[in-house]
């Protein structure tokens, strides 16, 4: 596949400004933020695409990603509003949920004895609950399965629950981390833009503060992945200034695994007039992130939020990682509007889709070490 990319240079349809980005792609030089303009307003499709296939194969080949994880929500209810969730709900309001303790522990219980790698635990930001509560919480599950990495908290669950302990950061990150947190999940960061972040989460903790926790989560040994919501009122500069600054970041630590772009669904929530952009815009979008994003090692789709086709296809489009097998347990796209309501996979189903696409599926866990080559 990769022998496409040479193709490219000889094609008499491209101007000099796509034969530059292409030139330096081959030579594997960090492309510009007026090169990522270009991959996103002025280039065809399978332009990027081939672009993004010959980062893909020369980091990874065609190995494909996934794990065996299960997801924690334990609540929905949350001091913020932003427009775009479809899953915020305050305290007493009709469909707002909060799981007890008791049964947190029940669900993991569930999951003893099996080959899961992995619990993800997001959730709203509870205006009653500290980071003794959550730490108590990540304590009883490694009693449960002690070998269990958890991936926890959102920085903005981090922000509130840190502060409202009146711990520093560090201290905070610190404590989590002796209570057995492992890493962090990307989640918001929505977009980095202030103008834009005002506009559809203007409560929610600063850009700055995002990438402060995170900063200080690998500074003190705790990795993390990066998202970008995408597809709603945002413009491809903002786009990309998302991007510079995740590199910026990525440049000093290098401690996120991956970067995940996540598209805005409009189903349920205050922005629902704003639409949905396309498959091919999805696409687009993770193969200018895959060209980008040369100091990020993995690109993944989740493919709850964009469908198993759309994630089977993004695998020519500079993704190398599909995410978890993921009981129904998921519910923050599924009350957004994606097709599938419940989404699940199991290792069967998730092997197939990457096979089909003539790929290496390869079972990981969280920080990418090889459990099953298939
Ligand atoms: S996106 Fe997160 S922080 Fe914002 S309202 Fe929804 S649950 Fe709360």
């Amino acid at each position: 596949m990769n022998s496409n990319i040479f193709n490219i240079l000889t094609d008499k349809s491209l101007d000099n400004e796509q034969l530059l980005i292409a030139s330096k792609v081959i030579s594997n030089k960090r492309i510009s933020e007026k090169d990522a303009l270009t991959l996103y307003k002025k280039t065809e499709l399978g332009f990027v695409s081939v672009l993004a296939n010959y980062v893909r194969e020369n980091l990874h080949g065609d190995k494909t990603f996934f794990n065996r994880n299960f997801h924690i929500e334990p609540t929905n209810i949350c001091v913020y509003s932003c427009s775009f969730c479809s899953y915020v709900r305050k305290i007493n309001q009709k469909g707002a949920w909060e799981y007890s303790v008791d049964q947190i522990i029940e669900i993991v219980e569930k999951y003893k004895g099996t080959s899961v790698t992995e619990v993800h635990i997001v959730g709203g930001v509870h205006p009653k609950r500290d980071l003794y509560y959550y730490g108590s919480i990540i304590k009883k599950i490694k009693e449960i399965i002690p070998h269990i990495h958890v991936k926890a908290f959102t920085a903005i669950e981090l922000d509130f629950m840190i502060k409202k302990t009146k711990m520093s950061l560090k201290e905070g990150l610190l404590k989590l981390k002796e209570y057995g947190l492992d890493s962090i999940p990307g989640g918001g960061a929505e977009i980095f833009d202030e103008d834009i972040r005002k506009n559809i989460c203007d409560q929610k903790s600063t850009t700055s503060m995002w990438l402060e926790i995170h900063e200080t989560a690998h500074n003190v040994g705790i990795p993390s992945n990066a998202t970008m919501l995408y597809g709603h009122v945002e413009e491809y500069k903002h786009r990309v200034d998302h991007m510079k600054r995740l590199r910026e970041l990525q440049d000093k630590t290098s401690m996120f695994n991956t970067f995940i772009p996540l598209k805005y669904r409009k189903e349920n929530n205050s922005m629902s007039h704003v639409g949905e952009v396309s498959t091919i815009e999805d696409l687009r979008n993770y193969a200018v992130s895959r060209i980008y994003l040369d100091n990020f090692p993995h690109i993944k789709a989740y493919w709850p939020m964009i469908g198993k086709q759309t994630a089977q296809l993004s695998l020519s489009f500079g993704v190398d990682d599909i995410d978890g097998t993921i009981d129904d347990t998921t519910k923050i796209y599924s009350m957004a509007g994606v097709e599938d309501n419940s989404p699940s996979m199991n290792t069967y189903e998730i092997v197939k889709l990457i096979k089909e696409s003539k790929r290496q599926a390869i079972e990981r866990d969280t920080l990418y070490n090889i459990v099953k080559k298939y």
